[in-house]
């Protein structure tokens, strides 16, 4: 059971909800009170119904308040979508003779586990068909919490057309008609949220992998050309060698703290270690960490990210709003959700090589701004 004491990050209910409302033609209902309501619905920026459920349908039974506004919202959505909270579940009412038998009923409730659990169970109920014969692949790991997804949607976009490659579903945003001729091949983005829904290519995060996974298309697809992303590749390591020798020309290798979901946390270390000779102090996975070279600890509750920084504390931090106030004497670079007090309107990707170039880039900006006799530094 997931341990909500000063939790960071969402629990499974918002997970499930982060999957549906990405997709349009699927209206989403949380079947709970308002305060499960108005968590996802501030953060995940999306039209989400809610039954907001009181003290008097507890007792009563809350199966009325959904059929009501399941039949007053059904009409205006292709496909509609029922969350279940952690209230109606502890009751254990059954819906089944009070809903359509075409609404999905997803049984998400936020103690049944993590954020993933949550995406992962509503992902598995989405009406998905696979084309027998595809042209094309599946965008994977696509999330409205994730700050990179409209950008990696954009870079993952751009290079598979520049090899041929066409996109014929996207886990999860998009049309609902596009998961009727979805792919039985799949490329990743975010390592954290695989929906399962055809056969993994590989990844886009990260140079190497990308040029991996257009090799592995290649192999798949007749067509497929990963020669130009592998010609941008030499201009995009020379970029970023160059940018980084120029730093470290005049400033000591920075140490630095990560906290981002496991499989982003592990990619910025990384890239930070190899290009710019950084000391990693921690990478603080807001779910379950997995294996990695460096310090790694699960970093969910406020109290432990603060041990982590305190213990060690870094010259630089990738994280959240969360790392930023913990960590003020420290340059910092948004990584992860939350991220307050600040305007974010582009799409930034982290994939592909405008994600490292963007990543790098916010980096050296950063600890130049921070660096000793600058102000601020
Ligand atoms: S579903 Fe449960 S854990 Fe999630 S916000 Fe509602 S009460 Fe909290």
């Amino acid at each position: 059971m997931r341990d909500c004491e000063n939790a960071l990050w969402p629990c499974s209910m918002t997970g499930a909800v982060s999957c549906l409302a990405g997709i349009d033609g699927i209206g989403t209902v949380i079947h709970g009170p308002s305060g499960c309501y108005y968590y996802p619905a501030t953060i995940l920026h999306r039209e989400i119904h809610c039954t907001s459920l009181i003290e008097e349908d507890i007792i009563c039974g809350t199966g009325e308040q959904l059929r009501d506004l399941v039949t007053k919202i059904r009409p205006r959505y292709p496909l509609l979508a029922v969350v279940n909270t952690c209230t109606p579940a502890i009751i254990g009412e059954d819906f089944s003779a009070l809903i359509p038998p075409d609404v999905l009923m997803v049984d998400s409730p936020g103690f049944l586990g993590t954020f993933e659990d949550g995406y992962r169970a509503a992902v598995d109920m989405l009406p998905v068909k696979i084309d027998p014969y595809p042209t094309g692949v599946n965008l994977d790991g696509v999330n409205l919490l994730d700050p990179f997804s409209p950008g990696n949607v954009i870079e993952a976009r751009r290079i598979l057309s520049d090899a041929g490659v066409m996109v014929s579903a996207t886990f999860c945003s998009g049309k609902l008609e596009d998961l009727s001729r979805a792919s039985s091949v799949r490329v990743g983005t975010n390592p954290d949220l695989c929906s399962g829904w055809g056969e993994a290519a590989g990844s886009l995060l990260g140079l190497r992998a990308t040029q991996d996974t257009l090799a592995a298309l290649d192999r798949r697809f007749p067509g497929v050309d990963p020669g130009v992303f592998e010609r941008e590749m030499e201009t995009v390591r020379e970029a970023i060698t160059v940018a980084c020798g120029k730093y470290l020309n005049r400033y000591e290798p920075p140490s630095v703290a990560i906290f981002s979901w496991s499989g982003y946390a592990e990619f910025a270390a990384r890239m930070l270690h190899d290009y710019l000779d950084a000391a990693i102090t921690v990478v603080g996975s807001r779910n379950r960490a997995g294996s990695s070279k460096f310090r790694t600890a699960e970093a969910s509750s406020l109290p432990v990210v603060e041990d982590l920084l305190a213990r060690d504390p870094p010259d630089l931090v990738l994280g959240s709003s969360f790392e930023q106030r913990l960590c003020p004497a420290a340059a910092f670079v948004p990584f992860t959700y939350p991220l307050r007090g600040m305007v974010r309107l582009r799409a930034r990707p982290l994939i592909g090589s405008q994600g490292l170039l963007g990543l790098m880039e916010d980096v050296l900006n950063a600890c130049r701004d921070h660096a000793p006799g600058r102000p601020g530094g």
